[in-house]
């Protein structure tokens, strides 16, 4: 613990033993970024080819080869297993759905077919933990369930809002339930907190423990996984882009030489925009994070937290936190929302403007942690559709399939995918098969700049309304100032389309 410079924004950033960036904090508690595996050594056959080893391409892997051992599956890496979003998220295995249930709801399946995919999410949770403990994956999984509170009166009305929304789709109060003030506060005990929604269908994780263990997971079941090798194209079998897939196997691409397969498979989910041809599907969507020191006892005693539930707010940039295994506070935001171009960070390295943001709502949410230094900061990249929907996709006549798109919500959904991916590669027809998101289709995202300017124009009302929602003082003026930012964030909501 340190006593803080000043109160003023760069308070934290001054501090030189913050690391920013080295991917994430997740791989440096593990060592640094883990010993690369080979490279593609040369061209190769293989059943299903995977592009991406982060939690959608290794579920699959893993699934894939539980399912069929005798399937030569093979994993292509840009970097390492566990680099992009899946090593360094605020590692929330949560069953939020990944989408719109109105969107998902205008599918054949309707309703019913909402409420399935949200069953079977809710169940997901519970998988992952059953596969970390069958293979001894040591991801610090507790299943300690998710708190979102609300620390205005904007943010208390959205949460009852919600809630009513979802008691009408039918949850009851084993999926979520209203918290008071003090019901609240004594779970974890978040300065203004004025009430909040608890579920138990949330585990915490750490994320590049599970990546870590899940590809070695899949090795042992027999995947190939080659690292430090980037797929440049990925051709549907026929060739039917003209550009080279041949017959009856697609390909994928790299300065190694093709891998010709049955099936390739694209999860590559932020970094998706630099592959040819889909450069505007999935918007690479940033998030930052930052973590403490570890707290001493005095400050747990203050804060709570003894559930490990995950934490989020309500307001329109939310904030996402969890109480790490190892006693500190890791926390995240959005900061910089895009980068022109679908671009991607370098290693994490996040704004140290950023980092000043997340330390502010760390001091403000948890007093009792306001002079603990931070110690990591970093950021990356998830994959969000136009429509903010989440699609798990694979056409068999090109051997093309792809999943991902989660919005912030792919830890726990990424195994969904994956299952359903093997699946729909194996030709099966199941219940997973036939959830809404299977083969749900999302227009394209805007041409740059517009691209850019709708993204950081959003948040930038998003910022506004969370200002002008937070009540300053309780005069009449405060009150119609209040009203403006709740317009505003409504307004936000219906030209984004982000599902609440
Ligand atoms: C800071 C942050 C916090 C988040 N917090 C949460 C959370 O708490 N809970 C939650 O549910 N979700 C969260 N998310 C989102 C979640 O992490 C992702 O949705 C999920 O990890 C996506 O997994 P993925 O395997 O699809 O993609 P990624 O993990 O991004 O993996 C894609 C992989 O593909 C590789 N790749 C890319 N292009 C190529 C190519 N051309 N050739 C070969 N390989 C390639 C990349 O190197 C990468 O390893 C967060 C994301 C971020 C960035």
């Amino acid at each position: 613990m340190r006593v803080p410079v000043s109160g003023g924004r760069n308070a934290w950033s001054t501090v030189a033993t913050m690391r920013n960036g080295e991917v994430s904090y997740w791989w440096r508690a593990r060592g640094g970024s883990p010993p690369r595996r080979p490279s593609l050594p040369r061209p190769q056959e293989a059943d299903v080819c995977i592009v991406g080893a982060g939690f959608t391409g290794l579920w699959t892997a893993y699934y894939l080869k539980g399912m069929r051992p005798a399937l030569r599956v093979v994993v292509l890496e840009a970097t390492f297993a566990g680099y992009g979003a899946s090593g360094r998220n605020g590692g929330w295995v949560t069953a939020a759905l990944p989408g719109s249930r109105a969107r998902y709801g205008r599918g054949p399946g309707g309703a019913d077919g909402v409420r399935a995919l949200e069953a079977a999410l809710r169940s997901t949770v519970d998988e992952v933990g059953r596969v970390c403990a069958a293979e001894g994956i040591a991801a610090d999984f507790v299943k300690g369930g998710n708190v979102t509170v609300a620390t205005s009166p904007s943010q208390l009305a959205r949460l009852r809002a919600g809630l009513a929304h979802d008691r009408k789709w039918g949850d009851g109060e084993d999926v979520v339930t209203f918290l008071t003030r003090d019901e609240s506060r004594q779970r974890i005990n978040v300065a203004d907190a004025l009430g909040g929604l608890f579920t138990p269908h949330c585990a915490r994780i750490q994320p590049a423990a599970l990546a870590e263990g899940l590809a070695a997971s899949a090795e042992r079941r027999g995947a190939d996984i080659y690292e430090a090798t980037p797929v440049t194209a990925i051709l549907p079998a026929g060739g039917s882009d003209g550009s080279g897939g041949s017959g009856a196997e697609a390909v994928a691409r790299t300065p190694f030489g093709d891998v010709r397969a049955k099936s390739v498979l694209r999860c590559t989910e932020g970094f998706t925009a630099a592959l040819p041809g889909a450069r505007r599907e999935l918007l690479p969507m940033n998030s930052s994070m930052v973590v403490t020191e570890p707290l001493p006892d005095s400050a747990w005693q203050e804060i709570g937290w003894s559930g490990f539930e995950t934490l989020g707010d309500a307001a329109h940039a939310y904030m996402y936190a969890q109480r790490t295994a190892d006693g500190r506070i890791a926390l995240g935001g959005r900061g910089v929302p895009y980068r022109f171009g679908s671009a991607t960070d370098k290693l994490g390295e996040t704004s140290p403007e950023t980092a000043d943001a997340l330390g502010e709502i760390l001091r403000r949410m948890f007093p009792a942690a306001a002079t603990a230094q931070l110690d990591h900061a970093w950021c990356g990249v998830l994959g969000v559709p136009r429509d903010w929907c989440a699609s798990v996709s694979y056409d068999a006549a090109s051997g093309i399939g792809w999943a991902g798109g989660y919005s912030g919500h792919g830890v726990n959904a990424s195994n969904l995918a994956g299952r359903t991916l093997a699946e729909l590669v194996l030709g099966e027809s199941s219940e997973l098969t036939s959830l809404p998101w299977v083969g749900h289709r999302s227009r394209g995202w805007e041409p740059e700049p517009a691209r850019w300017a709708g993204v950081h124009g959003l948040y930038a009302l998003y910022r506004l309304a969370d200002r002008l929602e937070t009540p300053e003082d309780a005069g009449s003026g405060s009150q119609a100032r209040v009203s403006v930012g709740r317009a505003l964030g409504h307004i936000g909501d219906v030209i984004s389309g982000i599902p609440h």
